[in-house]
């Protein structure tokens, strides 16, 4: 077992506020609270990304994410959702523990979550070759 923040609330050595537990998934409320009901999903087991997490346990932590999303909108009056995961530094990753985060929306409130995606106008005829390059190494 890793010694990461994570590993160490899933063994009960610090404390969390839990939404929801099985045996193989955790979900906490994440302490900074980006949105009101901001929850973190993550297997028990430690693996450092979704990139390195087999593709069954990916399936159970995205399954507890889609629930807690649903009760987000019931019961707490969200109006929309994201769910998102960051793998690596470069993409935000803090805790290198595979977590999903399920950050509930609400109208007119922006609270400290803002996702922005710049158009960098690419040029169209490149996007053939951009596909290319991912396709060489998309193996299933
Ligand atoms: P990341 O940046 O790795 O995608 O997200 C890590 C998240 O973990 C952050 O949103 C941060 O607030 C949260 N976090 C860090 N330490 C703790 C902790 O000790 N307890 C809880 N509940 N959340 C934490």
């Amino acid at each position: 077992m890793a010694d990461d923040v994570f590993c160490m609330i899933i063994n009960g050595e610090i404390p969390s506020t839990k939404v929801y537990e099985d045996d193989a998934v955790l979900a906490i409320l994440d302490i900074s609270q980006a949105t009101r009901g901001h929850t973190l999903v993550m297997p028990k087991a430690h693996y450092s990304n979704i990139l390195h997490c087999p593709p069954e346990l990916v399936h159970r932590v995205y399954d507890v994410a889609q629930k807690i999303g649903q009760a987000a909108i019931v019961s707490m009056g969200a109006t929309g959702v994201n769910i998102l995961t960051n793998a690596g530094e470069s993409a935000g990753q803090t805790v290198p523990h595979f977590h999903v985060h399920v950050l509930p929306r609400y109208d007119h409130e922006n609270n400290g979550f803002e996702i922005t995606m710049k158009d960098n106008k690419p040029d169209t005829l490149a996007l053939p070759a951009i596909a290319e390059e991912l396709r060489k190494n998309l193996k299933f």
